[in-house]
């Protein structure tokens, strides 16, 4: 699974160098008035019925990969981990919490039917990359309300990136939010085949989507963005991402980290 981790970071990275260029060589209006088509179109029928027919098959591919936003908080997080521990990851699991991601979807809904875009465009994956990225690289076209605006944005969505990995993500992002309740039921997931874990928990201490319960052998699929970091680590393979799940061989009382205590049995 490593060299699938590999392909897919030089993926991401190379979308967002292209989309950090697009900002350093822009010295029009030309790119804003692009990303806001892009935006539109991005979030047209057309595209989100395409990204969900992806993430029913392929699980958050979109979140792993084609995100600059995405990517820019993985670059948070790993330098963050090189600065904290050496390298090695310290997450640990946390339940996941769909009551606040709804209500923060609620809230947007509410905003931007008031016609009050503020609340949605601080949450809205492509406006933020924009910002992070003219903050970065480009600060002295901003306006000065400008600046600020964008180093709040950046502060909090980096600093959550570094403290907590994907936090943001499976928390605020409100396309995080829809694709994650797709991926619940995506045909290919991540999971921890009990027979061949060696109970090591490594995978959870990589986890940034904090979604790898190592004890209960567990992956909330709802949270996974498919960075492929816990099978990369595993040493015993047990981490697969594929379409036939394990069954266990008695039937037993298995947590799962979004549905809560649940039977399972022999199919
Ligand atoms: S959850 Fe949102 S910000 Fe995070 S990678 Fe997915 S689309 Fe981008
Ligand atoms: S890294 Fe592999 S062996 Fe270790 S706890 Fe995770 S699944 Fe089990
Ligand atoms: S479960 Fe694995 S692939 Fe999914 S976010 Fe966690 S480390 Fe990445």
């Amino acid at each position: 699974m490593k060299a699938v981790k590999i392909l897919r970071v030089l993926l991401s990275l190379a979308i967002l160098i292209v989309v950090a260029l697009l900002i350093v060589c822009d010295r029009t209006e030309w790119l804003h008035r692009s990303l806001l088509t892009i935006n539109l179109a991005w979030f047209s029928l057309g595209a989100l019925v395409v990204w969900l027919v992806i993430t029913l098959l392929l699980g958050r591919v979109y979140c792993s990969t084609a995100c600059p936003l995405g990517t820019l908080q993985d670059v948070a997080a790993w330098i963050a981990k090189r600065v904290k521990s050496g390298g090695n990851g310290k997450y640990r699991f946390e339940w996941g919490n769909w009551r606040l991601r709804v209500i923060v979807v609620l809230l947007i809904g509410v905003s931007l039917t008031a016609r009050d875009p503020f609340i949605g465009l601080l949450s809205d994956p492509l406006t933020v990359t924009e910002r992070v990225l003219q903050w970065l690289v480009q600060p002295a076209v901003m306006t000065l309300l400008g600046m600020l605006a964008s180093a709040v944005v950046v502060l909090a969505v980096m600093g959550l990136a570094w403290s907590k990995g994907r936090t943001f993500c499976n928390t605020v992002c409100p396309v995080g939010t829809a694709l994650g309740a797709v991926s619940q039921i995506s045909l290919l997931q991540m999971e921890i085949d009990p027979d061949l874990c060696m109970n090591c928990g490594r995978c959870e201490m990589e986890c940034k989507a904090l979604c790898i319960d190592a004890k209960a052998h567990t992956v909330d699929s709802s949270r996974c963005v498919l960075c492929f970091n816990c099978g990369a680590v595993c040493p015993a393979g047990a981490i697969k991402y594929h379409a036939d799940r394990k069954r266990l061989s008695t039937p037993l009382l298995q947590r799962t980290p979004s549905l809560g205590v649940q039977a399972h049995a022999e199919s």
